[in-house]
């Protein structure tokens, strides 16, 4: 097969418009891109997939939240501190660059240049391991030595995991400079990725474009759980739009600065993260790279079932785990290469100092390995503190089966002495004495006990009081509890849709062989914008009839067709047609006026099959709907045989 050339592939994109960038006739917009027709139809379907693939196979409850989000909601959440990139400004040319691509680019770049100037021993004179320049045709062939190469791919294989001044330091170190024009880089600064606007006509309430559709999730929580019976555990879900402000958007629909986003927050007992199907998953095998692998420098994952991954404790718990399994089997039913997926579990640095694990489904594409899906333990961080924050409760309330009996140290202190005796000093005495644990009361019990019936207390504020047994009793009681109340940790996996429709399309891309020309994109049929193409041998008005009749059977049966009577040549129309991955088309030619029989060609193989109409509108359902396999139906009929000509 003819090796991956990412122009052709672009070219073909827009060419059949799948997506073009926005506004172009007023010189667009980076990271801002308008999907046409086959790509809503692609998109469409990749969501309906998900919607079966997790909705309704697990009972989702599905939100619609709005994307405008109140700028107080952010800030509990910690995105107006913390959701920021790290950036370096060309000190001439003030060109921005997001810190970690840069090095990452210029890095592969010096190594890819090594491996060149191996492969063709065009030892520059002047080798420099400075070098940084990127050509139009590729790295510049430079030698580096052994230590340096090394110290390159560790920094690579950590780059998620470096701090701000930490990315400045190996700038300077390894003499990092703006690509293009050799230009000096300042120190990187963070720069947050929120949209900023502001809600009503005062200008007084700041909001924000939302950067994820988590928040809305949680802000419901209490709705859901009381839709939900108040079973626990259950999960929401939601599809949406969401914006984040990149700071240099170059990579075509894998950055963009507004995207779809299909979330779910999976609530789950902090004291029990079993799945009750994970045996269902256990037994198929990730490719996982795990925060040790990575920290020795290394990218080679390694291959394991889930079920051995949790027993391990490489990941933490089954739920996790059991989403993983089913991220990857939703991936692949999309058509996405089973080996150019792999799961990295972020390293301490990179994960959200919530979460307890995180895990990114990573697809590999001719930028490299690109998060598609994140899949983060988020602990109860969010609901504890939108809690805080408004006072609203978002627990779970457990009748206990049985009631439970226990018994604790407890203090009670006589108001009527406490409070003439200290006075305005009062309220800071009692919130000290009521916020100690029962190993400092037992402590503060034996203290007065063994002096008299007195003890000095002493405050964090240097403050020091004596309190004794005339207004303070220490003792224990017993307490039973009929309902248990807890803040449920969250499991969300996040995909990004576009990332994952944009890595799909180059798995799925190839050439014919021998004709370059001749481009094929494979969709499975359930994900194929378009199922079938109709196709009258020529504009002949004797076609007419049987076009109409057939167009509309197949559109009761909801398949989504195309019908080209265009007066090119059928082999045109069929490239085109595979160009679209559009997987079957019927052609009409005279024989079928004759003896109601047409013909069916299959998209990859281009090989036909040719049978009354009833007989093959069965069969292309099947196919659609993937009830069978075009290698079950070639089993069955014979192949017909008919000349595609250009
Ligand atoms: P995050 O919340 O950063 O883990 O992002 C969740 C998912 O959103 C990622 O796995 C990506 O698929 C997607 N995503 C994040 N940022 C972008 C972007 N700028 N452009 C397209 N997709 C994105």
């Amino acid at each position: 097969m003819a090796e991956f050339n990412r122009a052709s592939l672009e070219e073909l994109l827009k060419k059949r418009f799948f997506f073009a960038p926005s506004f172009s006739a007023y010189g667009g917009v980076a990271g801002l891109y308008d999907y046409g027709p086959p790509g809503c139809a692609l998109q469409a379907n990749i969501l309906d997939l998900w919607r079966k693939h997790f909705v309704l196979e697990e009972d989702m409850l599905e939100v619609d939240c709005t994307i405008m989000t109140p700028h107080d909601v952010l800030e509990t959440s910690g995105h107006v501190e913390k959701f920021t990139d790290w950036m370096v400004r060309d000190s001439q040319s003030g060109e921005i660059f997001r810190a970690d691509h840069l090095i990452e680019n210029v890095l592969e770049t010096r190594l890819e240049g090594d491996k060149k100037a191996k492969s063709t021993d065009t030892l520059s004179a002047t080798a420099s391991k400075n070098n940084t320049k990127t050509k139009k045709g590729g790295a510049v062939p430079v030698l580096l030595d052994s230590a340096t190469k090394a110290e390159y791919e560790e920094i690579l294989a950590k780059i998620d995991n470096y701090t701000g001044p930490e990315l400045g330091e190996i700038i300077k170190k390894h003499n990092i400079k703006n690509p293009e024009t050799g230009g000096d880089l300042t120190d990187p600064v963070e720069f947050n990725l929120m949209f900023e606007s502001s809600i009503g006509p005062t200008g007084s309430l700041k909001g924000y474009l939302r950067p994820e559709t988590a928040q809305g999730q949680f802000l419901n929580f209490k709705k859901l759980l009381e839709f939900n019976n108040d079973k626990m555990p259950f999960a929401s879900a939601s599809i949406g739009r969401s914006f984040r402000n990149e700071i240099s958007p170059r990579s075509g629909l894998l950055r963009v600065r507004e995207f779809v986003m299909a979330e779910i927050e999976h609530f789950v007992d902090p004291l029990s993260k079993d799945h009750p199907r994970f045996d269902e998953v256990k037994d198929i095998k990730l490719r996982l790279l795990d925060s040790s692998i990575q920290s020795e420098g290394k990218t080679e994952p390694k291959e394991l079932t889930i079920g051995k991954a949790v027993e391990e404790k490489i990941v933490d718990n089954q739920t996790l785990g059991y989403f993983l399994a089913r991220i990857q089997l939703f991936l692949t039913k999309l058509g996405i290469n089973p080996q150019r997926l792999r799961f990295r579990q972020h390293m301490s640095n990179e994960m959200a100092h919530y979460a307890c694990d995180c895990w990114d489904a990573e697809i590999q594409s001719s930028y490299g390995w690109i998060e598609c899906v994140g899949c983060a333990d988020r602990s109860a961080f969010d609901l504890t503190v939108h809690s805080n924050r408004t006072g609203e409760k978002l627990v779970v309330r457990e009748s206990l089966p049985e009631p439970r009996v226990y018994e604790k140290t407890v203090l009670d202190i006589n108001k009527r002495i406490f409070g003439p005796r200290f006075r305005q000093n009062a309220k800071t005495l009692e919130s000290y004495l009521l916020g100690l644990s029962e190993a400092e009361l037992e402590k503060l019990k034996s203290d007065i006990e063994s002096n008299g019936g007195k003890a000095t207390v002493n405050l964090p504020n240097g403050n020091s009081y004596e309190v004794g047994s005339d207004f303070l009793t220490i003792g224990r009681q017993t307490f039973t509890e009929h309902v248990r109340e807890y803040i449920p940790n969250v499991i969300e996996p996040s995909f990004g849709i576009g990332r994952i429709l944009y890595s799909l399309i180059e798995h799925v891309y190839w050439t014919r062989e021998g004709d370059e020309q001749r481009a094929v994109l494979s969709f499975p049929p359930r994900v194929a914008p378009f199922k079938c193409l109709l196709v009258p041998l020529s504009n002949n008005a004797a076609f007419a009839p049987l076009v109409r009749d057939i167009s509309s059977r197949l559109r009761k049966l909801n398949i989504p067709i195309k019908v080209d009577d265009s007066s090119n040549s059928i082999g045109r129309r069929y490239s085109r047609n595979d160009e679209l991955g559009t997987p079957f088309a019927i052609t009409i030619d005279f024989q079928s006026t004759n003896d109601g029989t047409v013909t069916l060609r299959e998209r990859d193989s281009t090989k036909q099959i040719r049978e009354p109409v009833d007989v093959i509108l069965d069969i292309v359902k099947e196919l659609v709907e993937e009830n069978t396999t075009w290698k079950n139906v070639m089993e069955k009929y014979t192949t017909f045989v008919r000349q595609e000509l250009d």
